[in-house]
């Protein structure tokens, strides 16, 4: 197997682009897919500050350090899960963000939910406080990305989704028809009376280029997955993808693809905004009375 561009030893195949990469070359379509996400789609402003959230995994990983080398103003936010107990899922996973942001000395803020709030996403478990781990989790993830935003003077968060991940949210968005979260998916939402706009740069790159990129980078990552991820429904539509990906290979990026070429923009008049207003309690922009974190905290005080 030969790199299309210098015939030398290929490390990598992507049959999807019909291409063999060498080392060097790989790492150079990684870089050239997402610098010009970033700047076709206007996600990232010159001199702008970004707020990189960094959960540990290779993907947040990955992209800070594409961030750093592209010569953005990298802030990294971490958010300790409370998942897994002492040496668990959620203490690994801040010891690799702490050592990835001491040897390239980013500055990184970490908020732990269990001093942040009291309680970790284990205990709204434990306590049935919420519908499921994950509903709690990505709203309070939401929550804490958003405001830490605004403490740090950052106009934009920057996630690690990539496109396995965007095209299994996608599918299971086209699969119960929901019209509002379809007009809201895409790699950028703009900013917001109290939102930061958030970007997604890998969105072009699979699973498995990000993590070549990751290990020919040396960048280390945690490995364990959280346990609360096991009976997610993302994970079994992922493997739908990515046996439709292997019968016919360009499957998942065409499906991806095409949706923001050709039919987000006919959902995102479904999306208009909604009236935004300050949370009765935390002052943070919601479309209710009380925002969902809020609603969250309320149900965990009273269990
Ligand atoms: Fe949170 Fe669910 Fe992801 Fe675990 S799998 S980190 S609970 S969103
Ligand atoms: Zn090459
Ligand atoms: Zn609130």
């Amino acid at each position: 197997m030969k790199c299309v561009v210098c015939r030398g030893r290929a490390v990598a195949r992507l049959p999807a682009k019909n291409a063999a990469f060498c080392r060097d070359h790989f790492l150079a379509h990684v870089e050239r897919t997402v610098s010009e996400t970033i700047r076709r789609r206007r996600m990232i402003g010159k001199g702008e500050r970004v707020l990189v959230a960094v959960s540990g995994g290779k993907d947040s990983l990955s992209l800070a350090d594409l961030l750093v080398r592209f010569g953005h103003d990298v802030r990294l936010l971490h958010l300790h899960l409370g998942i897994g107990g002492p040496g668990g899922y959620a203490d690994l996973s801040r010891g690799f963000v702490e050592r990835f942001a001491e040897a390239r000395g980013l500055p990184c803020r970490i908020v732990a939910f269990e001093e942040a709030e009291g309680w970790g996403i284990d205990e709204v478990v434990r306590r049935k406080a919420g519908r499921a781990p994950c509903s709690a989790c990505g709203r309070m993830k939401r929550y804490w990305m958003n405001r830490a935003a605004l403490e740090e003077g950052a106009r934009v968060v920057a996630t690690g989704h990539n496109l396995d991940d965007e095209a299994a949210t996608l599918l299971g968005n086209v699969l119960r028809w929901d019209v509002e979260s379809l007009g809201r998916q895409g790699p950028l939402l703009p900013e917001t009376e109290g939102f930061a706009r958030r970007v997604k740069p890998l969105c072009l790159l699979t699973e498995k280029e990000v993590a070549l990129y990751a290990i020919l980078r040396g960048i280390a990552y945690v490995r364990d997955e959280c346990p609360h991820a096991a009976g997610a429904r993302s994970l079994f539509l992922k493997e739908i993808l990515n046996r439709l990906e292997e019968r016919s290979p360009g499957t998942k990026s065409a499906f991806y693809q095409e949706f923001l070429r050709r039919a987000a923009p006919r959902f995102s008049t479904e999306a208009d905004r909604p009236d935004l207003r300050p949370c009765d309690r935390c002052g943070a922009m919601t479309t209710s009375v009380i925002c969902a974190a809020c609603r969250l905290r309320d149900r965990m005080a009273t269990r």
